[in-house]
């Protein structure tokens, strides 16, 4: 089995205005706080591009409530096992999959190689702005007869997605490990995939400043997946990927997703810029140790330097 197999979409350009005024529409927290732009490059103009690219994806801290179809006509006992497995991030979030006939809110697909294979879903919010008659998410070749194991590491990993939670392998730690000519050479022979492919699949950090919460990545969450040692630098600490919802990924879904019994505890911005749309400050009380921030969400907002970046990105 190749060692990274899950590929979260983004959406073509076309649709990222309608995904922008979806985003908004689910939680208001999802738009840039321009003024703060404003204040870094009094020159940009917030074009409604640029507001439609710089926004999160993020459901809100809320209850979230999902239907999934399947597109294919997956046998029962199947398309319920998975909801079972996507409902498993329930332990400690408000987040609930529901199985429906059709038009579901999560459109699940088993594509294989010959159109859009792989295991992979769309992020967060963007969800909404897929057509109705296509898949929001890949299973490609799951059925009844594949081990348990995949139904954890692949099922539950790929409805995080889907409730806006991003690839642990992508943060700057993790990143910074891999040697990127070894990297080049091993995404080209096992996926086919163009120097261009691999440094956005593989090569490009999510910036901590687009992130919410705590600075430590965690190599087992299952938001991570096994990085091959042969595209690793020599001497870094191998990143074995996560197999199951970790308990520290359980415990800041929650947080993400808070029940209404819950105790609140406010949200914390990787940067901990004191600005962070969801409430940035110190984390509080409850936990014990350090906290850990397996699980994270993109927001928009974050450190100078990374929204910088976007403005002249922008340009
Ligand atoms: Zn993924």
């Amino acid at each position: 089995m190749p060692p990274i197999t899950c590929t979260p979409k983004s959406l073509p350009k076309a649709k990222l205005h309608a995904a922008a005024a979806l985003a908004f529409g689910e939680n208001p927290g999802n738009r840039f706080p321009i003024e703060k732009l404003l204040r870094l490059a009094p020159s940009f103009a917030p074009t409604p591009d640029a507001i439609a690219v710089l926004r999160g994806k993020y459901w809100g801290k809320r209850a979230v409530r999902l239907s999934v179809s399947f597109l294919d006509g997956a046998p029962l006992a199947l398309r319920r096992r998975i909801v079972e497995h996507m409902n498993a991030w329930q332990r400690r979030a408000d987040v609930a999959f529901t199985l429906a006939d059709r038009d579901g809110d999560v459109r699940i697909a088993r594509l294989d190689d010959a159109q859009q294979g792989g295991y992979w879903s769309y992020v967060g919010t963007d969800i909404l702005a897929i057509d109705a008659d296509q898949p929001t998410m890949n299973l490609e070749g799951f059925t009844l007869a594949t081990p348990e194991s995949e139904f954890r590491r692949v099922v539950r990993h790929e409805a995080g997605h889907t409730l806006g939670f991003v690839h642990e392998h992508m943060r700057s730690e993790l990143v910074a490990r891999i040697d990127r000519e070894k990297a080049f050479k091993y995404f080209d022979k096992t996926q086919g995939w163009s120097r261009e492919e691999v440094e956005a699949q593989v090569l490009t950090p999510i910036e901590n400043g687009s992130l919410l919460g705590n600075p430590a990545p965690d190599p087992d969450s299952v938001m991570c997946y096994q990085l091959p040692p042969e595209i690793l630098l020599a001497g870094a600490p191998p990143i074995l990927g996560g197999a199951d919802i970790t308990d520290s990924d359980h415990r800041w879904a929650g947080k993400l997703y808070p029940r209404a019994d819950a105790a609140p505890v406010e949200l914390l911005a990787v940067d901990g810029g004191g600005e962070g749309v969801h409430g940035a400050g110190e984390a509080r009380g409850g936990e014990t140790g350090q906290p850990r921030r397996p699980v994270a969400v993109i927001v928009p907002g974050g450190e100078a330097a990374y929204v910088a970046a976007l403005v002249e990105a922008l340009r």
